[in-house]
């Protein structure tokens, strides 16, 4: 037996060698499954790319290459916002994005990315994975034929980047700044106009004076992004964005035509790649504030309280509207709302009342 083994593995090491192929090409050609995975990111975006190319990686290896995952950037098979319809029609047989991309099309999606003054991270995780939370994301998708699950999160963002200083509410009227979604329309309701432009597009804009403020993620990919050289000060909370959601999609069919132990890996590790990207940026983030604020000169400001007020009261009305849009809408944000009403209740008395007696 030993024998056989050694003589299995030097022929398996030869026949790689051999051929010159790179360790995915050869996982590739023995694989019985070969899966595209289409992305909403700029192929290896930090953070946000890479969470797609660990989820691809984890799938394959776990699956001793039976499943090959391959990655395909925005723009490269398919364009950002049509990676959705891609996995539903089966172009592709996964997916990795954010559900509030496809709002034009499913307005209840926006609950499994990110609500104003929602849901952090870990609240968001227990609901979908044990407070009924994935039963309604399925619902949400079937009639497309599309699997979704939680595929990375950021965390709490930042607020953004800013050319002026908020002092009051009355700094929040006129301002031009790009803040997608949900976070736009609170905006909106305070008297600025929210711009939403791709990320490649935010340097020029703030410089040129286009806008003046932008949000983005955090400090990992906002340094990536050079924004500190254009804009001064630095703003928090990411009231907007406060545990975001990254999701991975899958086609129903092409999931049901794997063996229940593929199955299962496709599912756990969409598991691991959510809980590593956010493990990633709770370890990233503070070394990239630090060079920020060290190196490039970030003023840091906290948004002034009565703004934080008018935004949570503004969210909440935000949020309610998004549940009159349609029906399963109306169920999603009930069992939304439930679920941070309940959970919040001990969340104060845990993580809230420890951080705040850790920094006293
Ligand atoms: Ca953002």
């Amino acid at each position: 037996m030993q024998r056989r083994d050694f003589l299995k593995k030097a022929g398996a090491g030869g026949i790689a060698l051999g051929a010159g192929l790179a360790a995915s090409g050869s996982a590739s050609a023995k694989a019985e499954y070969k899966w595209k995975m289409v992305t909403t990111w700029p192929k290896n975006f930090p953070g946000l790319g890479t969470g797609a190319n660990n989820l691809a990686r984890l799938i394959t290896e776990m699956s001793g290459g039976r499943i090959h995952v391959k990655v395909y950037g925005a723009k490269e098979l398919v364009p950002a916002f049509e990676v959705f319809d891609a996995v539903s029609r089966g172009t592709a047989e996964m997916g990795h994005g954010a559900s509030y991309y496809w709002k034009g099309k499913v307005p209840a999606a926006q609950f499994f990315a990110a609500m104003p003054f929602g849901m952090n991270a870990q609240e968001f995780n227990g609901w979908i994975y044990h407070g009924g939370g994935q039963a309604l994301w399925d619902e949400v998708y079937a009639p497309f034929g599309v699997m979704g699950m939680p595929g990375g999160n950021t965390g709490v963002q930042m607020g953004g980047w800013f050319n002026k200083e908020i002092n009051s509410l009355a700094d929040m009227k006129g301002l031009k700044m790009r803040i997608p979604g949900l976070g736009g329309e609170v905006l909106k309701r305070l008297g600025g106009t929210p711009v939403n432009l791709p990320g490649g597009e935010l340097y020029t804009a703030l410089t040129s004076g286009t806008i003046d403020a932008t949000e983005w993620v955090g400090p990992y990919n906002d340094l990536a992004f050079g924004l500190y050289k254009a804009a001064k000060y630095y703003y928090y909370p990411g009231f907007h964005e406060p545990g975001t959601c990254l999701e991975a999609i899958v086609n129903r069919k092409a999931y049901e035509a794997l063996p229940k132990d593929l199955q299962s890996i496709v599912i756990n590790a969409a598991k691991v790649a959510n809980q590593d990207m956010l493990a990633e940026f709770t370890a990233r983030n503070p070394g990239a504030l630090k060079q920020l604020v060290d190196d490039h000169g970030a003023d840091l400001r906290r948004y002034p309280d009565d703004v934080v007020a008018q935004m949570r009261k503004v969210s909440a009305e935000v949020v309610a509207d998004v549940a009159k849009q349609d029906a399963l809408s109306k169920k999603v944000y009930d069992a939304y709302s439930n679920f941070l009403t309940s959970s919040r209740v001990f969340t104060d008395i845990s993580e809230l009342a420890y951080l705040k007696a850790r920094d006293e």
